[in-house]
């Protein structure tokens, strides 16, 4: 119905009578000559109501028309394509050297008075995410949201067209499935004609994609979306999507290879720049002891050192007492040039030890570097050759501060990974604009849960381990110090997926309900096989520079998991869980003799 959209107008479309559709973003009067902001997903036009300039309408009944152009009203326009008035002009603007001075004009549909401002002129108006949400709709209009729903889309047809050259298929699973043990809690559906049965919603497709490739699939790709019902932590969604994608015959560098020849193909489709490649590749052991971290970000320094040979005979009763339990003394020297623009006194210390205590670390153990030594209260139980020999492995110089935390190996390695970005933070040492890639490698198979001592996958039990079933074939695509997804070999065996189901405990009998139909495919004919998934969402968000992956998911659920916008989740009526054959009570409405 239109000619244009509000987004396409140029001053080589001087003179062309144009009818343009869309939203009333903001209208002002200057005495008699009236303007409209129209505004689509492609811009932002401005309409002009000049009765002088117009003799050839009727002035006062366009007037009329007008009056009822509201904010975020939807309205079509007639009118002519003209020269802003100079010096009016709008640089920002593509459409900013030109108006449509309106000749017909109607209104399609009137808007309530909308509870949010869509329009980005003006800044800090923007209201809290409970309203945002709430109306999202409103919200998507705004051009940020159009932006970041454009590029992901872009991202995702990138990623397709690469993947089809690659000669993959894009093939649909299950979402009604059987768990498939990715480590978080299962979405349950009942059946209603099975009453007293399950679906679960699937985590991801791991072993359908696996029973592809048994199947010949050969090169397997989904966009899929994966539920977790994992307690809320920070920046994650009930449902989230993967690029999912599995491969045959194929070992680790293949798989990296051909991450790396997709992500450097869609970022010169986003930014027109060749990325670098290959990947830098960091095992895991030194990821854990550098940074203190599976996903380091090493866009800056500030580099752990590992210092527990250096104190180990200081007669300084903690350190021997951590020591003696098997634990870790790590330190963080910040060099004085980090601090020049912003000094760490005794009271920014003093904050980032309460900062460590809150995220669960025992303490924090400061010195200075002064005058070729170390001052601290600590340095009394050093000896000089311990002293020279913690300024050597740490690179002391004089100005320097150093922190030094201790206790057991993994918490604390991780708590030092933790103090070290809040202090790259806290002085500015991550450079906004850049971003690496790179690929964590040597990972465990296993590793045993501090809780409760067992034996836990590092990954997933499907990952392909070494012959000592100690060393696994998994690897993580990390960006910017942010996990982009995980990827392994698969084990093809029966029998080595039989041995890794038991050495995580599972009974012969578990086994086979919850795993006999998969034991049974890799049975016939398993082709070696291994695959990724990558977070789509994360992934979009990093690239975007936003905070959050609410803002790059159309309509996502608040921290807590809930949807401000239809209010789920929500009960449903007693009837719909008669037929599920299914009770719902909150505890505190338990009666107690009923039940009984
Ligand atoms: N299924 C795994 C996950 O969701 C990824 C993979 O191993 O392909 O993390």
């Amino acid at each position: 119905m239109r000619t244009h959209t509000c987004g396409d107008l140029r001053i080589s479309d001087l003179g062309k009578e144009v009818c343009l559709q869309g939203w009333v973003r903001f209208s002002r009067d200057h005495g008699g000559v009236a303007f409209i902001d129209l505004a689509d997903r492609y811009g932002i036009t401005q309409i002009v109501f000049d009765p002088e300039a117009s003799s050839d309408v009727n002035s006062s009944e366009l007037e009329e028309v007008m009056k009822t152009f509201t904010r975020e009203s939807v309205v079509m326009v007639k009118g002519v394509v003209r020269n802003r008035v100079e010096g009016t002009e709008d640089a920002r603007n593509p459409t900013g050297e030109i108006e449509v001075l309106i000749k017909e004009a109607e209104l399609l549909n009137k808007s309530a008075l909308p509870p949010m401002e869509v329009g980005d002129q003006k800044e800090g108006v923007l209201p809290g995410e409970d309203i945002r949400m709430k109306y999202r709709y409103l919200d998507l209009r705004r051009s940020e949201m159009i932006h970041a729903m454009e590029f992901r889309s872009k991202f995702m047809h990138l990623a397709r067209q690469y993947l089809e050259s690659q000669n993959f298929l894009e093939i649909e699973t299950p979402i009604l499935g059987r768990s498939t043990p990715e480590g978080a809690r299962d979405f349950i559906v009942p059946s209603r004609i099975h009453p007293g049965s399950f679906y679960a919603l699937t985590q991801s497709p791991q072993l359908y994609k696996q029973m592809l490739m048994i199947a010949s699939m050969d090169r397997y790709f989904q966009v899929a979306r994966c539920f977790r019902d994992e307690d809320s932590r920070k920046d994650r969604q009930p449902e989230f999507t993967q690029l999912d994608m599995e491969m045959s015959f194929v070992d680790m560098k293949d798989i990296q290879d051909m991450i790396e020849g997709l992500v450097a193909y869609i970022w010169k489709g986003l930014y027109g720049e060749d990325l670098k490649t290959p990947f830098m590749r960091v095992p895991y052991e030194v990821a854990m002891e550098k940074y203190g971290s599976d996903k380091p970000d090493m866009r800056f320094g500030l580099e752990l050192t590992t210092l527990t040979d250096v104190v180990k005979d200081a007669p300084y009763e903690i350190f021997q007492k951590i020591i003696s339990k098997g634990g870790i003394i790590t330190g963080i020297n910040i060099k004085k040039e980090y601090t020049v623009n912003q000094e760490i006194g005794r009271n920014e210390v003093d904050r980032y030890i309460n900062y460590v205590k809150k995220i669960g670390m025992g303490g924090l153990t400061w010195m200075r570097a002064k005058d070729g030594t170390l001052d601290s209260n600590i340095v009394k139980y050093f000896t000089p050759e311990i002293i020279e020999d913690l300024k050597v492995k740490m690179d002391v110089q004089d100005g320097d501060l150093l922190f030094l935390l201790a206790g057991p190996k993994k918490a604390t390695l991780e708590g030092a990974g933790t103090l070290r970005k809040k202090i790259a933070e806290d002085l500015g040492l991550i450079p906004a604009d850049v971003h690496q890639f790179l690929w964590l490698v040597d990972c465990p198979m296993f590793e045993i849960d501090p809780a409760s001592g067992k034996r836990d996958s590092f990954h997933h039990p499907f990952v392909l381990p070494d012959e000592n079933y100690e060393g696994g074939s998994s690897f993580d695509l990390v960006l910017d110090g942010n996990e982009l997804g995980s990827g392994s070999l698969r084990i093809h065996k029966p029998e080595v997926q039989r041995k890794v189901f038991e050495l995580l405990g599972m009974s012969e009998e578990k086994m086979e309900t919850d795993f006999g139909f998969f034991l049974d495919a890799l049975s016939y004919g398993a082709p070696p096989h291994g695959g990724i998934a990558l977070g789509i969402d994360r992934f979009v968000t990093i690239l975007l520079g936003k905070d959050t992956i609410r803002d790059t998911i159309a309509f996502p659920k608040n921290k807590m998991g809930q949807s401000n916008l239809d209010s789920s989740p929500a009960k449903v009526e007693d009837s719909k869980l008669d037929e599920l054959q299914i009770m719902s009570m909150a505890i505190d409405d338990l009666d107690f003799e009923d039940i009984e």
